[in-house]
């Protein structure tokens, strides 16, 4: 079995848990290799719409996840295991170490399983639904060295709950935040929706771009900090905002991109879904007192549809779930006619397939670029800038 190690010449992974957890495709393939594999399959989806140039890659692609997600579950020889689901099915693989989450984390991660089974907690089953302690999520503020442990249990009862943190704090005194999340629901969610804070402010903060950024539970964050920091960069560049012009960041999380924009425009409006985020970007906005941005907590789709009934924006950045957009959002975006639109995406297909619904509505493609936000893995990230050109073009 191959060992786990970060080969800094070719910048390569090799790991045993590899073939089982399934996240890094291409471990044991030179980075430059799997960048130009990244750049192939690019290039093939995004066939008849638009080419890229070369795929940015990260400077040391190692330990770079800020988030650590592990199911605890169990086996007839021990008691307590952390790890992922095998790919297809809800069998847990065991994984004890790992080259693509932060470190400090998978420390952190190491101690929690020998504390579990010291306090007999035993893993949660989703069959029988017995049993106590289901997932455990851990993000490190990169910037700011805060770190949040969320201990997922199936029931709101914590046995010997302050013991319990106080030896998670003895043994890791950098921790900064534990929150229990209750989750007693059969689906496959990680997060339920009731939080309890054991100790700290139940959330940390991080500084990306120079602005700083609450960060709770359940919101949405970039995983990878450094390669996020320059794929905002661009973004915002290709946006070319002015004092002028009101900006729309739709799928805004906890406001990051809408706040360090918000510095070249006249107003930004911010649209998401998830309330947690949305409480964060408002705080977020304090935070950095930025002044002219505003959230709502809506669908992007249906906000939009109201929204183009009777105003209009200059320009729209949107960067939505592996689903991408929908019918609504785009036919409304289409109907507001911003001059600019940035679409950023970490899921290439559904955007090549949003691309041309913007293009039928006479939307051209200026400007492309992407990032390699997720290394040794198969995922990519892209932004894509399209300009309105007239209606002319829609002849
Ligand atoms: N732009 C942010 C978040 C991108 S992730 C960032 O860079 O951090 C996509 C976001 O879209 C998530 O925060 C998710 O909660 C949100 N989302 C998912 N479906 C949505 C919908 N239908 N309407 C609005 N927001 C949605």
């Amino acid at each position: 079995m191959a060992k786990l190690a970060f080969n800094e010449t070719d910048k390569s992974i090799q790991c045993p848990y590899s073939l089982k957890c399934g996240a890094c495709t291409y471990a044991g393939m030179t980075y430059e290799g799997e960048l130009k594999v990244k750049d192939a399959q690019i290039k093939k989806i995004f066939k008849g719409i638009c080419d890229f140039p070369h795929i940015n890659g990260m400077y040391r692609p190692v330990y770079y996840r800020n988030k650590v997600h592990a199911v605890v579950s169990g086996t007839k020889d021990n008691p307590i295991i952390t790890g992922t689901y095998e790919e297809g099915t809800h069998n847990v693989v065991a994984v004890d170490q790992c080259l693509i989450e932060d470190k400090q984390c998978n420390e952190i991660m190491a101690t929690l399983r020998k504390l579990f089974v010291s306090f007999k907690y035993k893993p949660y089953n989703e069959d029988t639904k017995q049993g106590f302690i289901r997932h455990v999520l851990m993000r490190r503020g990169f910037s700011t060295k805060e770190i949040m442990v969320v201990l997922v249990t199936g029931d709101v009862m914590f046995p010997s709950k302050n013991n319990f943190v106080k030896a998670l704090l003895e043994a890791h005194p950098e921790i900064t935040t534990i929150v229990q999340n209750v989750n007693n629901m059969g689906n496959s969610m990680v997060l339920g929706s009731r939080n309890n804070t054991l100790y700290g402010r139940g959330y940390i903060e991080d500084v990306l771009c120079g602005y700083r950024f609450r960060i709770s539970p359940s919101s949405f964050y970039q995983i990878n900090p450094s390669q996020t920091e320059k794929l905002y960069k661009a973004a915002i560049k290709m946006a070319n905002i002015t004092k002028k012009d009101t900006v729309i960041d739709a799928y805004c999380g906890i406001g990051t991109i809408g706040i360090v924009a918000s510095k070249n425009a006249k107003q930004v409006i911010g649209v998401e879904l998830n309330k947690d985020a949305v409480r964060d970007a408002s705080v977020n906005a304090q935070l950095n007192n930025v002044s002219n941005i505003r959230f709502v907590n809506d669908d992007a789709g249906e906000f939009l549809v109201d929204y183009a009934a009777s105003h209009k924006a200059d320009v729209v950045i949107m960067d939505p779930p592996r689903s991408g957009s929908t019918p609504e959002f785009l036919n409304s975006l289409i109907k507001i006619t911003p001059s600019r639109i940035v679409y950023i995406s970490c899921n290439p297909e559904t955007q090549a397939r949003d691309l041309k619904v913007l293009l039928k509505g006479g939307y051209e493609i200026k400007e492309t670029a992407s990032y390699d936000l997720f290394p040794h893995t198969g995922h990519i990230e892209c932004v894509v800038m399209m300009q309105y050109c007239g209606k002319e073009k829609k002849k």
